[in-house]
Order: C-alpha cells, then structure tokens, then sequence
C-alpha cells in the first residue's frame, strides 16, 4: 500500500493518509503528491483508501489467511528492494532495506 506522509515545519511525521495506490495518492493529493512512496506495510487493522475507498487488508487480516506466499519484489526508483509482495493475496513483507525510513 501508499502512505502519503504528511510532515510538520521540523520533518516530523505527523499524519499518514492511506492509499490503495500510487495512482490514488496521485489523484488524492494533486500538487501535493511527494513521490513514489509504495511498498509500506500496512497497519494491524483495515483501512480504506483515502482516494478511492478500498478496502487495504490490515496484517491482521493476512495472517488468517492460508496461503502459500508467492513472493515478487518490490523495488524503489533507486533498484532497492524494500520489501516483498505476495501475488496471491497481497501481504508484505520488508527487507532489511525496506526498514530504512526515509529521510
Ligand atoms: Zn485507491
Ligand atoms: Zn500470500
């Protein structure tokens, strides 16, 4: 899922909209749109995306699932894998890189 981050005068990280996609954060935020910013773990709990209103799975809802992950890597602008998509139902999972927030 997308985070748009939302950042006080000092950089601090004060609000984080959900989207569903890069896309929606695109359309949602207008000229305020920062960026590739994919590839976030989403909460423990649903949330609906702030652009289109779809459902994103909170991890709780991934871990009841049954599924035999199938894995594809999700890469930032810069050839990072920051973390893990599984194909199948859509659960993350990060890679070392992927816990580097950025600056
Ligand atoms: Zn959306
Ligand atoms: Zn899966």
């Amino acid at each position: 899922m997308h985070y748009h981050i939302v950042e006080d005068k000092d950089g601090d990280t004060v609000d984080a909209i959900p989207y569903c996609s890069d896309f929606c954060n695109k359309e949602g935020q207008g000229d305020k749109y920062r960026g590739w910013n994919g590839c976030h773990e989403g909460a423990d709990y649903d949330q609906e995306c702030a652009n289109c209103g779809e459902v994103i799975r909170g991890l709780d809802y991934y871990k009841e699932q049954d599924c035999s992950h199938e894995w594809r890597e999700c890469i930032t602008t810069d050839g990072v894998v920051v973390a893990h998509s599984c194909n199948k139902c859509g659960a993350w999972k990060k890679t070392e890189a992927g816990l580097l927030t950025s600056e």
